[in-house]
């Protein structure tokens, strides 16, 4: 399968497919990006959409009720059907990865990809939904890929999920600097604390 760059090659659900919330407030995010992240969401795969916009409902729900964002923090989420549902978009400033959500997309496949790898289908609707940001001229043609653990202390987005992106020609092997704490300073006080007394290390 080749992907020949037209958007419409992908099946894209927007937000009033899935019943979306609507944000509490947008920002804009400055185009065209130089940076693509690429996410798992730890949880439940979906093959259906009825089932995977069951899931990014509840998604939204956590970002926005328990994170108290504005909204669901990724650009894009993708399912194993094989179909791009919109997230925050390609023009709003997304949350999914501190210090580079403003020079970046994050798009998230639906699933915990640490032991198992995505159905062929999602990785080629991201594959050629990235393609379609370069038609659009929303991401530069030199970009970088990433996943999400690159730039975080994280296992997003799962050891297999992560081998595979590592072969995609614009997967980047820059090391970038990897943001594990909280840029609040509550919450690193908090966390600096919690190592102190309990000898833990977070990272
Ligand atoms: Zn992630």
């Amino acid at each position: 399968m080749s992907h020949t760059g037209q958007c419409d090659d992908v099946q894209l659900v927007t937000r009033e497919e899935w019943n979306a919330r609507p944000p509490v407030h947008t920002t804009p995010l400055r185009l065209p990006v130089n940076m693509t992240f690429i996410h798992h969401s730890a949880g439940s795969r979906c093959y259906t959409l009825q089932q995977c916009s069951g899931i990014i409902r509840a998604i939204q729900n956590y970002h926005m009720d328990a994170n108290g964002w504005d909204d669901i923090g990724y650009s894009f989420l993708v399912g194993e059907d094989g179909r791009v549902y919109e997230g925050r978009g390609w023009s709003t400033l997304p949350a999914h990865s501190p210090r580079y959500n403003f020079i970046s997309h994050g798009i998230c496949i639906m699933g915990n990809f640490m032991k198992v790898a995505p159905l062929s289908d999602a990785l080629k609707a991201v594959e050629a939904w990235i393609q379609c940001g370069l038609d659009k001229r929303h991401i530069i043609s030199g970009y970088e890929l990433f996943g999400h653990r690159d730039g975080r202390c994280t296992d997003c987005p799962g050891d297999v999920l992560y081998g595979i992106i590592q072969t995609w020609p614009h997967y980047s092997h820059r090391h970038i600097p990897v943001i594990c704490k909280g840029r609040d300073l509550g919450y690193s006080l908090c966390i600096i604390a919690l190592s102190y007394f309990f000898s833990i290390n977070f990272c």
